[in-house]
């Protein structure tokens, strides 16, 4: 299937690495142009801007911690400046900082919260207007399967995975009549630097009905055909990946 993203501009936060650059990429085989954000890793964030160029489409590198409310807006209209539009928003940025809760410190809570959830609305509040004039767009977010079921020592992850959820939903409603869609993709395990720890873990491997994590590039096709004129009338959604670990 075409997916007819050619002359569309995506923005994607986290882009360097893991999935988002897996998003990055499969976004850029599709046509689109790309504007990769990443938080600290420029080298990895300039290789990754090379490989979507090298599908023949414009991209470029932007450093934005989404979790800065100014650097964000200001992300925003660097890009608009380059590209002159933003059709896809993928709000994939995310951090962890595990522990149970009696010995969560405020700052572990917040800096979760911040990144991965007000670092999402303030990516989303950005584009909003661009896409309500527009009348097209795609806003995608990145939550988690942790966000749906809870997981024990990510009660901070989990809260912040669960409020995108929230935010996807409401946002959808405000953006449905203007074409613009929102979803958001809840992956289980996926081989990243994120879940590192885990890949040889027997435990966690055996909760999972396919038997082994899902690669970037699985999380990277449903991104791709969620950000599609193809997914039109699919807003408001909640998709896992997962392997069959939360069925
Ligand atoms: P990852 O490999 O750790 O990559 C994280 C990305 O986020 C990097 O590009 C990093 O940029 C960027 N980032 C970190 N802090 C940031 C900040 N303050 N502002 C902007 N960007 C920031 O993570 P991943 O595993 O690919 O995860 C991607 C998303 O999927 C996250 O939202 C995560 O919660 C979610 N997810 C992952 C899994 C999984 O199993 N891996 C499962 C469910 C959900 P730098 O390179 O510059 O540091």
């Amino acid at each position: 299937m075409n997916l007819q993203l050619n002359g569309l501009v995506a923005v994607v936060t986290g882009g360097s690495r893991g999935i988002g650059l897996a998003i990055c990429k499969a976004l850029a085989a599709e046509g689109a142009d790309v504007a990769v954000l990443y938080a600290s890793n420029a080298e990895k964030a300039e290789a990754a801007a090379a490989a979507c160029a090298a599908c023949g489409v414009r991209a470029k590198a932007y450093p934005c911690r989404v979790e800065n409310s100014t650097e964000a807006a200001q992300t925003v209209k660097d890009i608009l400046a380059d590209f002159g539009r933003i059709d896809i928003l993928v709000n994939n940025a995310g951090i962890t900082r595990d522990k149970l809760v009696n010995g969560m410190r405020d700052a572990d809570f917040d800096d979760v919260i911040d990144v991965n959830l007000r670092g999402a609305f303030h990516m989303l509040r950005a584009v909003y207007p661009l896409m309500a004039k527009q009348r097209s767009g795609r806003i995608l977010n990145i939550s988690s399967v942790a966000g749906l079921s809870g997981n024990a020592g990510q009660t901070n992850y989990a809260a912040s995975k669960a409020g995108l959820i929230g935010m996807t939903k409401s946002a959808a409603r405000e953006l449905a009549a203007r074409g613009v869609t929102c979803n958001a993709i809840a992956p289980g395990f996926i081989a990243t630097d994120m879940t590192e720890k885990f890949a040889q873990d027997e435990k966690t491997l055996a909760a999972i009905p396919v038997r082994r994590m899902g690669t970037p590039d699985e999380v990277a096709a449903l991104a791709a055909y969620l950000c599609s004129p193809h997914a039109a009338y699919i807003t408001g959604e909640v998709i896992r990946i997962d392997g069959g670990m939360m069925m």
